[in-house]
């Protein structure tokens, strides 16, 4: 993975609409895309992936394929849980008033995510960094936040976008950086089978999107591997 950030990338950019009646965690929900309330049962799903099984030519009710509808059903539900997620809730609190200026980055967060066309994974590492206003948030919430975003279906730009757009409404920073690397198994496994192709897309927000020097020094702390061993 050392030379992935060679490759050209491709800026999102996406605004953010402000409703001054809602607090900044809600005004970033505001705009996401959200999971309907399901309008079939756990049994109905079940059926579908029966009927999905008799279309590929198996017999359903082999022994080893008995138990794959309810299966199958409850790993896409954990795959796609977070739509049940909220900011809010994820947060809890913690957003902290701090004067810090300095730039904070968690690099090689874990991605896994399932592509909308597909439902197929996407796998990679996401790359976050902020330059504070007055605001900083518990680490561990970026993992988070990558992660309740990640839990969706998507395409790697709006996850790349969604991150940089709730961490930028949420601290209101002075900006917000966000690359994620990923491979894509309806790339690999099928299509136009490219083992080894990864996609790169960052989202630059405030100082990062302006300010060429900072931009390239958040780039090189996401080239440079780290090694503790
Ligand atoms: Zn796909």
């Amino acid at each position: 993975m050392t030379n992935l950030l060679n490759i050209p990338i491709k800026r999102q950019n996406m605004t953010l609409s402000i409703r001054p009646d809602l607090t900044s965690a809600d005004q970033v929900l505001s705009y996401e895309p959200t999971k309907q309330q399901p309008k079939v049962t756990y049994e109905e799903m079940k059926q579908a992936v029966r009927t999905l099984l008799i279309g590929l030519g198996e017999d359903p009710d082999r022994e080893g394929l008995l138990d794959t509808p309810s299966r199958v059903v409850k790993a896409l539900q954990f795959l796609t849980k977070g739509y049940d997620d909220s900011l809010d809730e994820l947060l809890n609190g913690a957003v902290f008033t701090e004067n810090a200026n300095e730039m904070v980055l968690v690099r090689d967060i874990d991605i896994f995510s399932s592509c909308e066309h597909h439902i197929l994974p996407i796998i990679g590492r996401a790359h976050v960094a902020y330059i504070p206003n007055g605001k900083v948030i518990g680490l561990s919430k970026i993992a988070r936040i990558c992660e309740m975003y990640a839990r969706r279906l998507q395409v790697q730009e709006r996850l790349t976008s969604q991150i940089a757009d709730a961490l930028q409404g949420l601290l209101k920073p002075q900006g917000v950086a966000v690359v994620i690397e990923a491979t894509h198994m309806c790339m690999v496994m099928r299509g136009v089978q490219k083992p080894g192709s990864w996609t790169v897309t960052s989202a630059m927000r405030g100082v990062f999107a302006e300010d060429g020097r900072t931009r390239q020094e958040f780039m090189n702390l996401v080239r440079h591997n780290v090694k503790f061993h």
